[in-house]
Parts: C-alpha cells; structure tokens; sequence
C-alpha cells in the first residue's frame, strides 16, 4: 500500500475488522468494509471530477458519516479536506471556501439553502448534496482499490481555528500528525477495540474530530454520531448504545447534570468521559467525579491537533488539573524568554511534537510568528505544581493587570459558577483610572433564580484575594460563544467592557 496517510485506515480496518460496526448514525450503522467501499466509490466519484493531489475538499455540515467518508476519500486521493464550522453564516463560508481555494464542496441538506445563497464567487466547480447527488456519486462510481502515493507528511486537513480571537486561519495538518495525535489517545487513554464513542461535539472541530472520533475508529471502534447536542437524548443514547466513552466541552457537560433525568440515568457503560476546549469548572468536575464517574480534563489546540495535556487516572483527584503532557507531546511553560517556569511558576504553554501543525495556510508571516525555536506558542497561561501537573490558567491576552497584579479570569469565573444561582459567566478588565484595569463579571442567572450583584460580590470576600475581586457585576441574559461552545471574549468586552458600560 503506497498511502501512509489517513486515506488508508478504511481499508486497513476492512482487512482486519470487516463486520465490525464504524459509524452509527440515527437508525443507519456503517461496518468497516462498507465504510471503505463507500470511501472508495466516492474517492472515484470526485477523481472522476477532476480532484488531484493537493487539491482541497470543503465538507459543510452537521455529523454524519458522509463527513467521515469525504475526509477518507479526499485522503485516498491525497486531496486536502476541509471541514467548515456549521454555525458561520455565508460571507464567513465563502471567505474560508475562497482562502482554502476548496474546488469541491459537500454539503448536508440543512445547509442547501445557504449554499445557493452563497455571496461573492468561490472557485468551487463540483457541489454535492449529501442525499442527493453525493449519494447518486458514491452510487454510480467505481470501487476498485485506489493506489495513489501519499506521503506521511502530506498536508491532510485544513481546520480553521475557531475564530475567538482575530480572523480566522486554516491550520494545516499533516497525515502523520494525524495518526500521532491517536497513537496518544491509544497510548494514554488505552482505548479499547469495543469502544463505543458519542460524538455529540461537532465533528469539524478538533474535539469531534480527532480526541475521539478519529482514534477510536483508527482503533476499531464505533461511533455513534449525534447531529446536534441535547443533553436529554445525550443520557437516552448513553444508555441505548452502552456508550463508553464521550467527550464534551464545559457547557454540554453542565447541561447535562441540570437534566432533570440526570439523577435516574443509566451511566453505568460509561468509562471515561473527557471535557475541555475551555476552562473547565472545578465545580463541575465534581459533580461528575461525586456520580462516581471517571472524568478527565484535557487541554488542546487546533495547531496541535487535539491535546497537549491530559488529566490521566493518577490525577483524578487532582480536580482542576489538565494533567501531564500526551505520550508524544514535548510541552514546556515557560516565561518569555522561553527558560521553562520552577514548580508554583507561570508562564506560557509551548508544545512541539509529531502532532504540531505544520502552518497556516497561505500565511508564512503568522507561521512565522506563532513559532519561536520549533515551539508552537499556544498564547496560553499554565502553571505547573510540584508533581509537575499543568493546571490552565487562561489566555494570556485575556489577562487583567489590575495595579500591577497579573489577575487570571478562568480563576475568578470558577468562583462564581459556584454560586448556586450563576449558570455561566465571564470575567473581563475594565479601564480603571487608579488600578488600571479592575475585573467587571458579566453573569447569566440560573433560570428563575434573582441575583443580587452585591451579594454576589460579597460572597467572593475571603475566597479571592481582593484586587481579583470584580468591581462591578452586569447581569444578562446570554453569553456570546462559538459553535464549539468556546465563549467570545472579545464579544463580551465589546458588549460589556467599557468603563461606564453597562454596570
Ligand atoms: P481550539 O483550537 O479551537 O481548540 O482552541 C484552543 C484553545 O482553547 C486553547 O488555546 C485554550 O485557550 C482553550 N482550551 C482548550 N482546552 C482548555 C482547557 N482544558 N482549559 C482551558 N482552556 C482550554
């Protein structure tokens, strides 16, 4: 087999693991041998229309097999896949269709009407409809083996970086960074050839994509694709497909435990469950850890596919932590000179590895700069305890100098949330003519709660020293966050940040 890449796993998998089932999906399942003649037929399909290596294929829509078999096929061409984030209204498309030069677009029927609508002009010359003409494609094509060269280090996947802060960049990721990232998830997370994953986090995010699907499918496991979150089908479908492993960021997890049948549900399949992506709640590691349920923190980027740290079985305890560095991530914190931080210390967090992307697509000059001596600079804040375990402190940028203190959100938006009326929040710096900068919280009550700011504010006395204390509290009724659940903190200092605003 001359394809060292992705492109090869279907067939891989077939050969060993023919009748095993790979994807479930609503009342459809997909065994391996059926996923790899699917990926071959349509990876004949698109050659037939012309896709060569190198060349880009968009995928716009929300999970669904045909996702899975358009990145198999692209890489069974050695074709570039690009998957797009389903919440991005049309300019947004069309940017990163016209950046990532994507000749071919798939797409689900949700989002019909937004491709015919699609402003500007794309390059885009094939379109199929998953339903329509992708399934009349796969249907009437070939499915003969595909022997095409490709190389390990062939750029596979162009992931544009979920956008909180600045435009948009389409890291570009290698097929060897691919397979390394689940040879982590292999190693560190001992997945298991019965696996059996939820994928309710979308899957054109990393999270989706390779901290759970990708290796468990690389495993021979099977995943069981959800379109869209809801935390009520989330406990039905754990308990139908005896899921064993699931991942989610923050909010879906605390959604979850709120359900009124959290109490009741059948958890007991459950084997691991991963949360990350942003701040992870120390509350909310509790209650799930109180459930006796074994969950585990992760800390990841989309520039080194998936995750740096992982909280593993030693650490549970550690509540709060994002654990040590993956098998093959070589990660330091370090200060700005790049001498790694002592034990207690802060600083930046640093990762280079076989998982690292290789660059930004078409932008040698934000490569350049998102580099310093092979280290990918994740712009994140860490520190590190004596047992050398990484607790994520929060962006760097998103940090508050308030009369020379260094004063880190995520710390003082994880007091909050334990109050029992907040649902979500987040911490901003507001101008301040003495202090610089003080902390404004912007909270969205519990549903029927009533929150009084001052004693909101007053129960943080004696739990935060007092210059990270919020100096003012605007109530509201939601919180901006990407598709990914990422909160929009720019959004919020825009809304909310200036010195009069609001409060
Ligand atoms: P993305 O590339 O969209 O996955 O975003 C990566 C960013 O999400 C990181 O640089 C962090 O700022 C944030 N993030 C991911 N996981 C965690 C975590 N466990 N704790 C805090 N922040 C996180």
């Amino acid at each position: 087999m001359r394809n060292e890449g992705l492109g090869s796993w279907p067939a891989r998998r077939a050969r060993k693991t023919p009748h095993r089932t790979a994807l479930v999906h609503g009342d459809s399942t997909v065994g391996y041998a059926e996923l790899y003649e699917r990926t071959t037929r349509l990876a004949h399909a698109l050659r037939a229309r012309g896709v060569r290596r190198g060349d880009r294929i968009a995928y716009l829509g929300p999970n669904h097999p045909s996702f899975l078999e358009t990145l198999f096929a692209a890489g069974t061409l050695g074709a570039i896949f690009v998957p797009l984030n389903t919440r991005l209204a049309g300019p947004e498309i069309a940017h990163q269709l016209a950046d990532s030069g994507a000749g071919t677009l798939v797409y689900g029927p949700s989002h019909a009407g937004l491709v015919a609508g699609l402003p500007g002009d794309p390059d885009v010359r094939t379109y199929l409809q998953v339903g329509a003409g992708y399934d009349a494609a796969v249907a009437g094509a070939a499915h003969e083996p595909i022997d095409e060269p490709v190389a390990a280090d062939d750029t596979c996947l162009i992931l544009y970086t979920s956008g909180t802060t600045g435009r948009p960049k389409g890291a570009m990721l290698s097929h060897a960074n691919v397979t390394w990232n689940a040879v982590n998830f292999l190693i560190d997370k001992d997945l298991h050839a019965d696996e059996q994953a939820l994928v309710s986090a979308p899957l054109f995010h990393i999270a989706g994509l390779t901290v759970l699907t990708l290796p468990v499918l690389l495993k021979g496991g099977t995943c069981v694709l959800v379109e869209a979150f809801d935390p009520g089908e989330t406990l039905d479908l754990v308990a139908r497909h005896r899921i064993t492993y699931m991942f989610g960021v923050p909010a879906m997890f605390e959604r979850i435990a709120r359900h009124p049948r959290w109490a009741a549900a059948d958890l007991s399949s459950l084997r691991m469950l991963s949360c990350g992506g942003a701040p992870v709640p120390t509350p909310l590691i509790e209650t799930y850890l109180a459930r006796g349920l074994t969950f585990l923190q992760g800390y990841g980027t989309t520039e080194a596919l998936g995750v740096l740290f992982l909280d593993g079985e030693t650490s549970v305890s550690k509540a709060g932590s994002a654990g040590v560095p993956h098998f093959f991530a070589d990660v330091t914190v370090a200060g700005p000179d790049l001498t790694p931080v002592g034990p207690g210390g802060t600083g930046e967090v640093l990762v280079r590895g076989p998982a690292v992307m290789s660059g930004y697509w078409g932008l040698p000059d934000e490569t350049a700069a998102a580099f310093t001596d092979g280290w990918f600079r994740t712009g994140d804040a860490a520190r590190v305890d004596e047992d050398g375990h990484a607790h994520i402190v929060d962006r760097i940028k998103d940090m508050i100098i308030s009369g020379g203190e260094n004063v880190y959100p995520a710390e003082i938006e994880d007091r909050l949330l334990a109050h029992p009326d907040i649902a979500e929040c987040a911490v901003i710096g507001v101008p301040d003519a003495a202090w610089g900068e003080v902390p404004r919280a912007v909270v969205v009550p519990r549903q029927g709660a009533e929150l009084d700011p001052d004693e909101v504010l007053a129960s943080l006395v004696g739990r935060l020293a007092k210059y990270k204390i919020p100096k003012s509290l605007v109530i509201t009724g939601e919180l901006p966050r990407t598709a990914s659940g990422k909160l929009l903190k720019t959004q919020v200092r825009r809304r909310y940040g200036t010195p009069e605003g609001n409060a």
